[in-house]
């Protein structure tokens, strides 16, 4: 049987700790992982748009909500293909296939293992989001040589009636098992700013962290609000709980990659920045997410601004200054690899300024970081009260 190993006091715990205190322990937990300024890169193309029988309210291609999307059918697997270079030759590493269905028809399967196939023949990781899937069609993605599934808890199991109606949070678990047992990642996450509580945010984070396997990739995403959708007058999530559920998410899931995924268009660049320090080290590429916007060309200026590259996987590209240049040009092509799941080793990095910049910050300040690290901890301690980590 598998152990929580987490629980929701806990976690209430660490949203609850002073913004620098969280952000440090985050910022922390994400340094012995991963290299902190590199960032995975995905693209994501909607293969079937719109006319979706379920009820999500956030969603515009939900059939039941007059948002003004044009329907498209399942696209050519050639004309996929095609996008998927591009995306490839703009820096993408991943390339994530998205389809508005409750679930698959298994003749749509047959479909998107040619895809699959297709993805993976031009070196890149694969993705694909398509709603439930049954063991069978799990286990022909699999074969097929699907990486990841992505299917999201959206939010705590005691909020979820309140956003979807047609399946259950069970249903999303049994297909998160399904794919597990199919032998594939996970990319599994939720949205914020759906007019939950913070206690909903714990709940959604207590759950993803507390899956059997944590899912490799994990999408946090803010709101979208999109006329015509039930949510489209919720009030906006304060930026700074925002930051705060990504950092807790981070200390939560420490090997897993935690991607700032829908509502970066409205972000501003701070906003994004403090999310990079507090953990995140995942985003959509690109101009276009599913049906809404995407920031495009202006990642690229904030990579070249923040000293971020793209996690190198299959960015050979070598580094640049131009901040106009396509985010694989400012790719580090470092030898080596960033993903723990690689088993290639925490926070790899080999640039000697780098190096230089670590020595110096190991020699001058590592007894300041001991010491405010000790300090964070006992804090947590004590607002934890009764919620003890397992
Ligand atoms: S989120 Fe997915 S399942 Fe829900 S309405 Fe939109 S396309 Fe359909």
């Amino acid at each position: 049987m598998n152990r929580p190993r987490t629980n929701r006091a806990y976690v209430a715990a660490l949203f609850d700790l002073p913004f620098n205190d969280l952000l440090f322990q985050a910022a922390t937990v994400h340094r012995q992982h991963f290299d902190p300024n590199a960032v995975q890169l995905s693209q994501l193309l909607s293969i079937k748009t719109g006319a979706c029988p379920e009820d999500c309210s956030y969603c515009p291609q939900s059939a039941r909500y007059k948002t003004g999307l044009e329907r498209e059918r399942l696209m050519a697997v050639e004309s996929v293909l095609e996008k998927a270079r591009a995306a490839k030759e703009g820096g993408a590493t991943r390339y994530c296939m998205g389809a508005a269905w409750r679930s698959p028809r298994d003749k749509d399967v047959d479909q998107l293992v040619e895809m699959v196939k297709g993805v993976r023949a031009l070196g890149m990781e694969t993705c694909v989001t398509a709603g439930m899937l049954s063991e069978t069609q799990a286990q022909r993605l699999s074969e097929a040589g699907l990486d990841y599934y992505n299917h999201n808890l959206d939010t705590a199991p005691e909020h979820y009636g309140k956003i979807i109606t047609t399946r259950t949070y069970a249903d999303r678990l049994d297909t998160l098992r399904a794919v597990r047992q199919a032998g594939m990642k996970v990319c599994c996450g939720g949205i914020v700013g759906l007019g939950e509580e913070r206690k909903h945010r714990v709940g959604l984070l207590v759950e993803l962290a507390n899956l059997p396997t944590p899912p490799e990739s994990v999408p946090i995403n803010m709101l979208v609000k999109v006329p015509g959708t039930p949510l489209s007058d919720t009030p906006a999530l304060d930026p700074i709980e925002f930051v705060r559920t990504i950092a807790v998410a981070r200390i939560l899931m420490p090997t897993s990659h935690v991607r700032l995924s829908a509502g970066r268009q409205q972000m501003t660049d701070e906003l994004q920045s403090l999310c990079f320090f507090a953990g995140a080290n995942s985003i959509f590429c690109g101009e276009k997410l599913l049906t809404t916007d995407n920031p495009g060309n202006r990642d690229a200026m904030l990579f070249a601004k923040l000293g971020l590259h793209a996690e190198p996987h299959a960015c050979p590209a070598k580094p640049t200054e131009a901040v106009e240049a396509p985010l694989a040009e400012l790719a580090v092509d470092e030898g080596a690899c960033c993903d723990p799941s690689s088993g290639c080793g925490p926070s790899p990095s080999t640039s000697p300024a780098r190096s230089a910049v670590d020595g110096l910050l190991a020699e001058t300040v590592g007894g300041f970081i001991d010491i405010a690290r000790r300090q964070a901890v006992r804090r947590t301690r004590r607002l934890r009260g009764a919620g003890q980590r397992d």
